[in-house]
């Protein structure tokens, strides 16, 4: 009978692809960069990569991974607590601490493993975590590994947190947690309300600001700093993956005895290897370029805000924000995932977002800007989406 898994995978695999729901990967033949090479050859510009810097191929930042992986090999074969830790992982965890402003910081192989090892060590069943309807899939399942009471809030919604926090009073410790930045929608938390909110009812603040950190706040610190809260969050959770270089790795910042108590008990962190040796010397880079200049959060805001702008005056319905997110709203599935294809014909790489991914009948395109991008790249989009937005008649 078991084996009979292997057919009923084939089916369930013939139904996802019957709802079109099919995730296929594109095999792309380049690096990362504000254009890539598809495949077949093609050359397209890309707007759908996180790499909001325009850091993922930057020679200096490759260069210091390979001088790393010279200096340090490929890895420790071994978790760090048996075979010990090398020196450039203790010189990242505190050049994150000194760029977020927090006191220490505990390294992961991912954001969604930090995630996964954040809130089982502290919260237990007599705690409570509360948290944004929309806060990330790997928020979501760090919750479901601990026993902590769940409560969830509509999106962004200050009334029904509040309420939350009402209906948790009881609990030892209470926990809210949200995306810094939401990747679907590109809107910025309501920070300064919820760190009122959790002061006025005794409660601590997580934030993820994987898809902030480098580039949101005028020196790029993330949300935390957009909204002047930096003093206020006790835990801050982000990744390696996207503007910093989009490799891998994340990490957890907070307090000193926060981040001790997770060296001896986040389970993620005790049982799997850390970053390798090489990202670990491209991120050193990428944190030492970034304190140095505000150059590249500047150039890909001017981005956003030119492509905003122009989308705008072009006639399309673009969620307001200030990131480098764009939303281009389309509202009818079938559009939005023909607008996409049209817009790759024309060599303009964008992705369709549909139901469930978003709600139904709020369909969109989203647009990831880069400091990578040039304005010829930011014109022949704008040009691109103009022209096929008249061809199915969503502009007039
Ligand atoms: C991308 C993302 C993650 C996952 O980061 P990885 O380092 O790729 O695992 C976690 N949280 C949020 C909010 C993200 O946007």
């Amino acid at each position: 009978m078991s084996k009979r898994i292997y057919s009923d995978l084939k089916t369930e695999l013939d139904n996802i692809r019957g709802s079109g729901m099919y995730k296929s990967e594109r095999i792309l033949g380049s690096p990362q960069s504000a254009e890539i090479t598809l495949s077949d050859g093609s050359k397209v510009i890309n707007f759908c990569a996180n790499n909001y810097l325009g850091l993922a191929n930057h020679p200096e930042v490759e260069k210091a991974a390979k001088i790393t992986i010279g200096d340090w090999g490929m890895g420790l074969a071994s978790v760090r607590f048996i075979c010990g830790t090398q020196k450039i992982h203790k010189e990242l965890e505190a050049k994150v601490s000194q760029f977020l402003g927090m006191e220490d910081t505990i390294l992961f192989s991912s954001c969604f493993d930090a995630n996964g090892g954040v809130f089982e060590p502290l919260l237990d069943e007599d705690s409570a975590i509360i948290s944004d309807e929309l806060n990330h899939a790997s928020i979501i399942d760090g919750v479901r590994l601990c026993k902590a009471k769940r409560f969830r809030y509509k999106h962004s919604d200050m009334a029904e947190l509040e309420q939350c926090l009402k209906q948790s009073q009881v609990s030892k410790y209470r926990l809210i947690v949200t995306d810094g930045v939401f990747s679907m929608d590109g809107d910025i938390a309501n920070l300064p309300a919820i760190c009122d909110l959790a002061e006025k009812y005794d409660a601590l603040v997580m934030v993820d600001d994987s898809h902030a950190t480098g580039y949101i706040g005028d020196t790029g610190r993330g949300s935390i700093e957009y909204h002047h809260v930096q003093d206020r969050i006790d835990i801050l959770t982000t990744t390696f993956g996207k503007a910093l270089g989009g490799s891998s790795g994340g990490s957890i910042s907070g307090k000193g005895e926060l981040i001790e108590f997770l060296r001896q008990r986040s389970r993620p962190y005790i049982f799997s290897n850390t970053i390798a040796p090489p990202i670990v010397g491209a991120v050193l880079k990428v944190l030492d370029l970034i304190m140095e200049s505000t150059n590249f959060r500047n150039h890909v805001m001017t981005n956003a805000n030119y492509f905003r702008k122009g989308m705008t005056e072009a006639g399309f319905d673009i969620i307001q924000s200030d990131t480098a997110i764009v939303p281009v709203m389309i509202y009818d599935e079938q559009t939005a995932v023909k607008m996409a294809d049209k817009l790759l014909a024309e060599g303009i790489y964008v992705i369709g977002f549909t139901y469930p991914v978003v709600a139904v009948g709020k369909a969109r395109i989203r647009v990831q800007l880069s400091a990578a991008h040039s304005l010829y790249h930011l014109d022949r989009a704008i040009h691109s989406f103009t022209k096929i937005g008249k061809e199915l008649g969503i502009l007039k």
